[in-house]
């Protein structure tokens, strides 16, 4: 009985906890039970101790409820202790964590997903002009553009590329109609990339730069009408081609502490003197450099003459110099890995420019870097997504395909178990890939610019993105290395370093700034707190008290949520949705408290010193990143009609981020800096052991049967990718996949009947014998033909000789072989 009442009140306090009743609301009901359990008494048997427990519950409820008390207790004493903890934040830190928005991502630091809510937004979708540009400029783009031409015969995009590509208006998807652009939402300058990305890198790259954070973009936000109405127009059509130049030798990642100088002074322009500043840069690794007409500068600007004011040291800033004005030095190349497009270096000294080259004019001197880090998010969130995805689903079909049409040992590699294993980790990727790009522009096209989660998807697409062409190159072996115009790997495969560099490199991104910005701008209290902290006004202290005590709550909430949820396996909470995937969403669940339980006990003991523990950071990092997929799978999954057969990917994808999310909590827990602590944390989290596991062999097998079927479900997987239908690298593979699978049932008629495989050696006598016996039409034959010529033209790779490798006119020669 005693165990009754002892459970009784347990439960009354979890459950109030576990719904994040107010504590306004909890001392109500722990005072009307205390009161109701006293009277209950004359009824049955309601022991004293109960009692005096539940008054005792109330009353330290009323004392954190009375809020001059808990000031003077607790709240005013952790405001000092909070102050002297904050991390000093630079200015450029700053504005850095203060840009964009928040969205999805807050609901995950909450601890309790509002699923409904994420349901309620619409499925990505395309307008009908949107969808005309894709099939008609986009494809014949891509039909246009020839990887082994542009990468190894002209190692530039030939001109009449460029060409189309200006009178498309393929450089103005972001600017708005009024100024001749195509004005596209972010939903379809994404699917514009991937396309072209799935034919040739850099011809993608050379359509995304001009439209993703550059003079474009700057222009848009923050340009004078005067440059909006000059520049766009001109950007739009290609007149112009833009290029943005941030980077320098001593500052590549840490971007802002640039030398670039820009010294405020008056100088002669057109033959007058006006305001301007004096120039000196060096910048490099600048993408459309060699080419651009327009040169985008991030300079800092310094006023020792006061000519502006008094502060000497004005800031980042940001100008648009026409590449031709005299002392600007810019046309020589780098060559980037595995893509040939325009990269170089640019130079100045002393070049004067009027101030009208800011952008945005005199006034936004000094705010370069805000409107930077402002823009970064739209285009972080388009642009590599688009490429990451766009490899994820070339593997996806290239590998399916290849597996299907290649044959060791009388049987296509894709029935080898070895061979399913990475098939399904592509199919399972690219499913979760495809799925987080189209949530998040989403959310970009209804005016969201989410910081936070515009670097995950920069991260883990690419990231993501390496793993499946690794996969698609193990898969496809040899044909995968040898390189010629029958390769359609290679370059893809070369060029993976390039989207994990550029636009925040990679390391850095995951170790310092997701979970370092999400933790302060998704979280639902800890921003407010340091706001509070650092807000030298006297009424700062008791918004420092209510933030404070509300954060305690969140704290509180989440370990019993946590604890509940692990112990109940997540079936304390309610899905959104009935069937297969309900157990996914309560998993999510589950594991959104526990990593926000995680986080908060992590930022706690750590505080300011958090900054410097990226291994920590970093592993936080992967949870929150595998929390935003996972939502991203089970999203699309609902967007997409339920169709059943999709089931392995989504089941292959959440099993695989709900392992990453377990994984990850354990790994801070196992390396918690305060001893022992980690061990209890792990118990709460996860009471019962680590339940989640590897997708299953079986996931595994029946995605690597889709992805050598021709189905649905394989189309809706790749589907925005280009389908060469020539004579060219992946056009064979197409062809070769289809014939092969049409020609399966007749070659299996065929060993079965004359107890032989048919092989690419043997197939012109079996076909005959089949056909001369009755065991195949001669349509069948004619397939089986077709089949096994389509199937040695992809196996098949290329060949040159030594005088074209080499590059000498004497075949006869041969290097001198030394013996060992
Ligand atoms: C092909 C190409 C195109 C580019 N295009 C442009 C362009 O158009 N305009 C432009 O301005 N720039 C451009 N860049 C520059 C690009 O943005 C930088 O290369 C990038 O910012 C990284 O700088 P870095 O190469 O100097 O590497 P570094 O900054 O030297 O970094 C080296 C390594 O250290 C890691 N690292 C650095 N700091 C930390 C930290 N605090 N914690 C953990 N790890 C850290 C990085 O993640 C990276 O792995 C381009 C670069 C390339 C390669």
């Amino acid at each position: 009985m005693e165990i009754l009442y002892f459970l009784i009140l347990t439960a009354t306090v979890l459950i109030l906890a576990y719904n994040r009743v107010s504590l306004v609301m909890s001392m109500a009901i722990m005072i009307a039970l205390t009161i109701g359990w006293t009277e209950l008494r004359h009824l049955f048997y309601v022991p004293s101790w109960f009692r005096f427990a539940n008054g005792i519950v109330a009353v330290t409820l009323i004392g954190f409820a009375i809020t001059p008390l808990r000031r003077l207790l607790i709240s005013d004493r952790l405001y000092g202790l909070f102050r002297k903890a904050l991390p000093t934040v630079s200015d450029t830190e700053q504005e850095a964590l203060d840009a964009g928005t928040v969205w999805w991502d807050a609901e995950i630091f909450s601890g309790r997903p509002r699923w409904r809510n994420l349901l309620k937004t619409p499925a990505p979708a395309l307008t009908e002009t949107e969808q005309a540009f894709l099939d008609g400029p986009v494809e014949e783009l891509c039909r246009m553009a020839n990887d082994w031409e542009i990468c190894d015969t002209h190692r530039r995009l030939p001109d009449k590329l460029w060409d189309f590509m200006r009178e498309q208006r393929f450089f103005g998807m972001i600017i708005p109609e009024k100024y001749g652009g195509l004005q596209f939402s972010a939903q379809a300058n994404s699917a514009v990339v991937m396309k072209l990305a799935s034919r040739n890198l850099t011809t993608a790259i050379t359509v995304m730069v001009p439209n993703s954070l550059g003079p474009g973009e700057l222009l848009l936000h923050y340009g004078t009408e005067e440059q909006k109405n000059h520049y766009l127009p001109k950007l739009a059509s290609g007149e112009e081609i833009p290029c943005f130049a941030l980077t320098s030798p001593t500052a590549g990642s840490d971007a802002a502490s640039m030398n670039d100088m820009g010294i405020v002074c008056m100088g002669e322009h057109q033959g007058k003197t006006v305001l301007g500043l004096k120039l000196t840069w060096n910048k490099r690794y600048i993408t459309l450099a060699p080419v651009a007409t327009l040169l985008g500068l991030a300079f800092k600007a310094m006023d020792p003459d006061g000519l502006l004011g008094e502060e000497p040291d004005l800031g980042i800033t940001c100008a648009l110099i026409p590449t031709g004005t005299p002392g600007v030095e810019i046309g020589n190349r780098h060559m980037p890995v595995g893509a040939v497009f325009m990269n170089g270096p640019t130079r100045g000294k002393d070049v004067f420019i009027p101030v009208d080259w800011v952008i945005g004019g005199q006034e936004r001197i000094g705010q370069g870097w805000r409107m930077l880090m402002q823009s970064l998010a739209a285009g972080r969130s388009i642009s590599l997504p688009a490429l990451g995805t766009s490899g994820g689903k070339m593997s996806a079909l290239m590998s399916g395909a290849y597996a299907r049409i290649r044959k060791q040992f009388n049987i296509p590699i894709g029935q080898f178990e070895g061979i399913e294993e990475p098939l399904a980790r592509i199919g399972g990727r690219t499913y979760r890939m495809d799925a987080a790009r189209t949530l998040t522009l989403v959310a970009l096209d209804q005016g969201e610019r989410p910081g936070v989660l515009s670097a995950i998807l920069k991260y883990q697409l690419t990231e993501e993105n390496r793993r499946c062409v690794n996969d698609a190159m193990d898969i496809h072996g040899g044909k995968g290395i040898i390189t010629g115009p029958g390769n359609y790997l290679a370059h893809g495969y070369q060029a993976l370093p390039i989207s994990i560099t550029v636009e925040g490199a990679n390391i850095l991104t995951r170790s310092l700034i997701i979970f370092g910005q999400g933790a302060i701008r998704a979280h639902p209290w800890l921003l407010k707190e340091m706001d509070a902290a650092r807000d030298p006004r006297p009424g700062a202290r008791k918004t420092f008290d209510r933030v404070i005590f509300s954060h305690a709550g969140h704290i509180i909430s989440n370990t019993v949520r946590a604890w509940m949820l692990g112990i109940s396996g997540g079936f304390a909470t309610n899905a959104p949705v009935p069937g297969p995937t309900a157990y996914y969403f309560r998993q999510l669940t589950r594991m959104s408290a526990a990593f926000s339980f995680t986080s908060d006990l992590v930022l706690l003991v750590l505080g300011g010193k958090f900054k410097f523990k990226e291994t920590l950071s970093g592993r936080l990092a992967d949870a929150l990143i595998h929390l935003y997929m996972g939502s991203a799978v089970l999203k699309r999954f609902e967007d997409d009609g339920r169709p059943d057969a999709d089931l392995p990917f989504v089941r292959w994808a959440m099993d695989d981020s709900l392992l990453t999310i377990q994984e990850s909590l354990k790994g801070v827990l196992n390396n918690f800096p305060v001893p022992g602590m980690g061990g209890l944390v792990k118990w709460i989290i996860f009471p019962l052991g680590s339940p989640y596991s590897q997708p299953s062999d079986r996931t595994g097998k029946e995605i690597a049967r889709i992805l050598q079927s021709e189905s649905e479900s394989r189309d809706r997987l790749v589907s925005g990718v280009y389908l060469s239908d020539q004579d060219d690298a992946s056009g064979r593979v197409h062809t070769a996949f289809h014939l092969v699978l049409t020609a399966t049932n007749a070659e299996n008629a065929i060993r079965n009947a004359l107890n032989q495989s048919v092989t690419y050696e043997n197939y012109e006598t079996l076909v005959q014998k089949a056909v001369e016996s009755g065991v195949i039409t001669e349509e069948q034959a004619t397939t089986v033909r077709l089949a096994q010529q389509a199937a040695r033209a992809v196996i098949d790779v290329d060949e040159f000789t030594r005088a074209e490798i080499e590059g000498f006119e004497d075949p006869a020669f041969r290097p001198a072989v030394k013996n060992a």
